[in-house]
């Protein structure tokens, strides 16, 4: 058995242990647990997870010197498509990694495991029986799951197992992080499957057709959400446009009961306003497309329609999923009225989209009806359940309130643009709330029939834009929120506790970006605080006089930095995915996202009961005042429910998958090496590598070496000890003593020239 064993002030640290022969080392019954298969306690006496070896590749040793170590990298290139962990490529360098997922991806090897973390490469094209019940019944049966080939499913297994941990359950999150169109969402559903199968309880195996079967409805959630919150863009065809944080509610016996969603910032704007050759969320296209011919005529969208807001980018298969979706909400309890209701109000925002205005004849009159929108107009009113006159008026006529005094202000023909689009959000941003909850409604287990979950987090990527403002600033402070979470659990916690257990160790430089984040959330100084302060000022945004503060009061920080040579108010921040430059004009707007009172007043009193249920309780009173306080910035509130994102995950496990998107194109079996490159500096890959390849994936506190080993010493002592109860309470200094003798004692037993290091000292070889 090749162990390097190096003990702490806490316990013994493994490192690169090819064949742990269980037989030659009995383990006593409480260690052989699906736990103790897969893990051991720390120091501390936490559970600590064991790095997995695989069984097919080549294990070149830490010890080889460099250069050994490139000729073995470059004899075995050939067969690189065969190292399961990035670990193994010696020596670990962007261009090894990348080498490497490069043969295998070639070889249709689409996992590797890189240390704690599993690179996941989208094929672009489905892959016959990867994700078949076949495979997914291999991985849920295997003894040892991770020395199987890598897959996400050993991921999902992890996780599984961690869960059912005997003494300690412990919530569990899988962190799926790539850029658009890396396959994150695939993974999440993938994930997703996996569970509804190998956690479904008994009673549902045997009643599998059952129409509310707990697991079909977790997974009817999806075509739901995706239908109202994806969309085809330049990078994916199908790219969610709002992050999820998804809860698997286990009950005590592990078998899957239910499932809460925690949707964040939903790109709203898409619905009024599509980029150029991207299109609008998929749900209007199924209408569009699926409806049959009574629908379409009431809701307006006849034949030789056509509509603004649906643009005719690239077709996708979406436009066909209109029956899966009404299955789905059917299934999920909508019943068909409130569906009809929910049709309605989609087809109500497409109408508005072609609702456009003249300049009045005069100056003091409101802006009129161009040509053909008088139609449109009826069209919308009559959908959305609202008078036509009042909503013409909404549009075109503002409501100032001067003390007891209410005036009325026709809006400029550009403001009569913003209020049309602000309607259109801020319904199908309700709608797409509403939908949320009644999925939780639907799906979300009583409080008391669960115990643990596993937690599926799949948020939009990094993002860098040729223009970028506010939902990139949102998307990128995110992106930055859980790189610190993974550097702070993983790079850095484990390397501090090597430190504070004592152990030689060469610290491994990484990428901490907590500038970063100070830089955009610190108080009372950051671009957030700043930014929450001007769109709080009743007053007219300038986009000059906020870059100009923001130079005053950041332009010594290390991560912002300013073009000198752009014309546009601007700053760029150094992410650590790279640098981002934002444009600042509209950005308060944005930040303010005000709904103008009439609004939401003409959409209470609307016929439609949906429309009327969601906008009930929303404030809508014309004359309360604009107070500054009154604001909640779509920062506030984002950083908000990204912070109790933060607080859920820092209380479970985490396991992370980095998707890669091997091009930008989406094409099948396709690598371009600088686009992955640069993805794989992005998530700090390499680092992560470093970190896990040179570090001791075993931990074993004193106490569990000794129960489990402590028999096979020749020392009756020692043998005592592993039934006594010091080993129980750990009495560290005993214990601590009975392990170096155990240790001198195994190195007495080796061959005289494996000997490397001197009896007594820390570091040895077993
Ligand atoms: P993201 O959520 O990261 O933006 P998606 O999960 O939507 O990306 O993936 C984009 C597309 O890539 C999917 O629609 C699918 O066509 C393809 N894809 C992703 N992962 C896989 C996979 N494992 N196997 C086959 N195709 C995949
Ligand atoms: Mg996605």
């Amino acid at each position: 058995m090749d162990v390097c064993l190096v003990r702490g002030n806490q316990g013994l640290f493994l490192n690169v242990l090819h064949d742990l022969n269980c037989q030659r080392f009995p383990a006593p019954k409480s260690m052989n647990s699906k736990k103790s298969k897969r893990g051991v306690t720390d120091g501390h006496g936490s559970f600590k997870k064991v790095k997995k070896v695989g069984k097919a590749s080549p294990p070149p040793s830490l010890n080889d010197s460099l250069e050994g170590d490139l000729r073995a990298f470059l004899i075995d290139e050939d067969q690189l498509h065969t190292y399961d962990d990035l670990t193994k490529v010696n020596p670990v360098t962007p261009t090894t990694v990348l080498k490497c997922l490069q043969a295998r991806y070639r070889a249709q090897v689409f996992y590797t495991h890189a240390g704690c973390t599993l690179v996941a490469l989208n094929p672009f094209q489905p892959i016959p029986d990867l994700y078949s019940l076949d495979v997914m019944r291999e991985y849920h049966s295997a003894p040892q799951p991770q020395e199987a080939k890598p897959h996400i499913f050993i991921v999902a297994e992890e996780a599984y197992r961690n869960v059912q941990g005997q003494l300690e359950p412990v919530n569990q999150s899988l962190v799926v992080s790539g850029e658009s169109g890396a396959g994150k969402t695939w993974t999440s559903r993938c994930l997703m499957k996996y569970y509804a199968t190998v956690a479904a309880s008994s009673s549902v195996l045997k009643s599998q057709d059952a129409v509310d079967r707990i697991e079909k409805r977790v997974l009817d959630s999806n075509p739901i959400m995706e239908a109202f919150g994806n969309a085809c863009t330049l990078r994916n065809h199908n790219s969610s446009r709002f992050g999820k944080y998804i809860q698997l509610q286990l009950d005590r016996s592990h078998f899957l009961v239910g499932a809460s969603v925690q949707t964040y910032l939903l790109e709203k704007t898409r619905v009024a306003c599509q980029p150029a050759n991207e299109r609008n969320f998929h749900i209007f296209y199924q209408m569009m497309k699926g409806a049959s011919s009574e629908q379409k005529k009431e809701w307006k969208m006849g034949h030789g329609q056509s509509f603004n807001w649906l643009p005719k980018a690239q077709k996708t298969l979406e436009e066909d999923c209109f029956q899966e979706t009404v299955e789905a909400m059917s299934h999920l309890g909508i019943k068909s009225d409130k569906q009809a209701e929910i049709f309605r109000i989609l087809a109500g925002i497409l109408q508005l989209g072609n609702i456009t205005f003249d300049p009045p004849a005069k100056e003091s009159k409101p802006c009129v009806l161009e040509g053909q929108s008088k139609e449109s107009l009826q069209g919308a009113a009559g959908l959305l359940g609202v008078p036509a006159e009042e909503l013409q008026a909404c549009l075109a006529v503002r409501t100032l309130v001067a003390g007891k005094q209410s005036i009325l202000k026709p809006c400029s023909l550009s403001d009569c643009g913003v209020r049309r689009d602000c309607l259109a959000k801020v319904v199908y941003a309700h709608l797409f709330e509403w939908l949320t909850s009644f999925i939780n409604r639907s799906i979300c287990a009583d409080n008391s029939a669960w115990c643990n979950f596993i937690g599926l987090l799949d948020v939009y990527g990094f993002e860098c834009f040729q223009r970028n403002n506010l939902e990139q600033l949102c998307i990128n402070y995110a992106n930055e929120k859980l790189q610190q979470h993974f550097v702070a659990h993983y790079l850095r916690a484990q390397q501090e506790e090597y430190v504070s257990e004592g152990l030689e160790w060469s610290f491994v430089r990484y990428q901490d970006n907590q500038s970063c984040l100070d830089l955009i959330e610190g108080n009372p100084t950051g671009v957030f605080p700043l930014l929450n302060e001007e769109s709080r000022l009743n007053r007219a945004s300038d986009a000059g006089k906020f870059g100009a503060r923001l130079q005053k009061e950041l332009g010594d920080h290390g991560s912002i930095s300013w073009d000198k040579f752009s014309q546009e108010p601007h700053f760029s921040v150094t992410h650590y995915a790279g640098p981002v430059s934002y444009q600042i004009q509209g950005m308060m707007e944005k930040n303010k996202d005000p709904v103008p009172p009439e609004i939401i007043a003409l959409l209470q009193a609307s016929a439609n009961p949906l429309l009327g249920q969601v906008f009930g309780d929303q404030e809508a009173d014309s004359k309360a005042p604009q107070g500054l306080s009154k604001v909640v910035t779509v920062v506030a509130k984002f950083k908000n429910s990204l912070e109790s994102l933060m607080k859920i995950l820092h209380s479970t496990t985490p396991h992370y998958t980095r998707c890669i998107k091997p091009n930008p194109d989406c094409k099948p079996l396709t690598f371009h090496k600088r686009e992955v490159i640069m993805q794989l500096e992005a998530c700090g890959i390499v680092e992560t590598i470093h970190i896990s390849a040179a570090g001791f994936p075993i931990r074993i506190p004193f106490s569990g070496f000794i129960q489990r080993y402590g028999l096979i010493s020749s020392s009756s002592q020692i043998k005592q000890l592993v039934h006594s109860k010091d080993v129980e309470h750990g009495h560290n200094d005993r214990l601590r003593t009975a392990v170096d003798a155990m240790v001198r004692e195994a190195l007495s037993h080796r061959s005289p020239g494996k000997v490397d290091r001197e009896e007594g000292e820390e570091h040895g070889t077993l």
